[in-house]
């Protein structure tokens, strides 16, 4: 395993940047993932790694040796494909040899790796079936064995479940972890699902139109998000537009005065996480925030229930609060109490 880095990648098609300058660093042994929404050049990220797409600028180093401009055949690097990318006409072990014989390993050799690898990914005792005599997710873990058969300095996962279904999806989830672990393997996974994301990674990259928006773990990216588009993200956040009318305090379009933390002056949005508030029949005592207000929506998730809440004409609100025994569970039309402490609220300016 290596460590791979990135320094100031871009891709330009035209006057369209699809990457600029994008610094990464993934330490070895570590699962990133790069996470964003559809277009904001995650893929194109990834087959800059890969070799597959050449950068307009930038370098790709693994385990310190810089990759960037050799083909993909002659870095050390496994990929697995969206749509796993396997050759119909050939059987599960030629799949798996595919990269192998292009590095022109000894015939004993390549044998012995596709075994290896079908052995791993619980596979073993396939390799003479075709890809469509497989199911989608062994499918997928063909592609995965013929990642790693080649023995990666770093495994890259292209949105390698989306696929599959949701149940499956989970399941895989925990296989692919382990075996990352297992293996030690430095790992960058795309994808636009923050719950496959989360569940993953050791770090997350959020990515926007092209750019790196923030790097950080779980925590980082949903108890500090440095901005509006990463706090709509990762997690939810209810957003009530306004100013900063003096230090800890926002003033919102509907003319609510609220205390929040946060610095800054000028026009932006408060950014509410639904779980950190709180929701009552009854005035709601010792927290910053102390609002009333009617309820408009209910949503019924299970163990959730997200609670809907006008605070003024300009101002609405989702509280989210656990499915408990008794619990207080108001009602469309209801009137109700709503408290957060000021640190609870996070102000982003424009
Ligand atoms: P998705 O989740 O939908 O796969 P993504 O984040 O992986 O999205 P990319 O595939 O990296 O996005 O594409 C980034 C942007 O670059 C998109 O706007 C896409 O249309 C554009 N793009 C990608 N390849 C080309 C190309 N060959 N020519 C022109 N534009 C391209």
């Amino acid at each position: 395993m290596a460590r791979l880095d990135i320094h100031s990648l871009a891709k330009r098609y035209g006057d369209f940047y699809a990457v600029r300058d994008v610094s990464l660093s993934v330490a070895d042994g570590e699962f990133l993932v790069l996470l964003g929404p559809s277009g904001c050049g995650k893929t194109t990220t990834l087959r800059m790694v890969a070799g597959f797409i050449e950068p307009t600028a930038g370098h790709v180093k693994l385990g310190g040796t810089d990759v960037t401009l050799l083909p993909p055949w002659k870095r050390n690097a496994g990929m697995v494909f969206q749509s796993y990318a396997l050759f119909p006409h050939l059987t599960v072990a030629q799949n798996v040899a595919f990269g192998l014989e292009m590095r022109k390993l000894p015939r004993a050799d390549i044998d012995k790796r596709v075994d290896e690898a079908l052995a791993l990914v619980r596979l073993g005792g396939h390799g003479g079936r075709l890809p469509r005599q497989l199911s989608g997710g062994q499918q997928q873990r063909v592609a995965l064995a013929r990642a790693l058969a080649i023995r990666p300095d770093v495994l890259l996962l292209d949105e390698p479940l989306s696929n599959l279904d949701a149940k499956l999806r989970q399941e895989v989830r925990v296989e692919i972890r382990e075996l990352q672990r297992q293996l030690g393997l430095t790992t960058v996974m795309v994808t636009h699902d923050q719950e496959e994301a989360l569940t993953m990674a050791d770090r997350l990259v959020v990515m926007n139109e092209g750019s790196v928006r923030q790097v950080g773990t779980q925590r980082d990216l949903y108890e500090r998000p440095t901005d509006r588009f990463v706090a709509g993200f990762v997690g939810r956040s209810t957003f009530l537009e306004g100013a900063i009318e003096a230090p800890g305090r926002f003033r919102t379009d509907g003319g609510l005065a609220l205390a929040c933390t946060g610095s800054g002056s000028g026009r932006g949005v408060l950014a509410l996480r639904p779980e950190r508030l709180q929701v009552a029949a009854a005035p709601i005592d010792g927290l910053d925030n102390r609002l009333s207000g009617t309820v408009e929506f209910v949503s019924y998730l299970g163990a959730l229930i997200d609670i809907h809440v006008r605070l003024s004409p300009a101002d609405r609100l989702v509280v989210q609060i656990a499915n408990r025994e008794g619990g207080f569970t108001p009602e469309v039309g209801q009137s109700v109490h709503v408290a957060w402490p000021a640190s609870a609220g996070l102000v982003f300016t424009e």
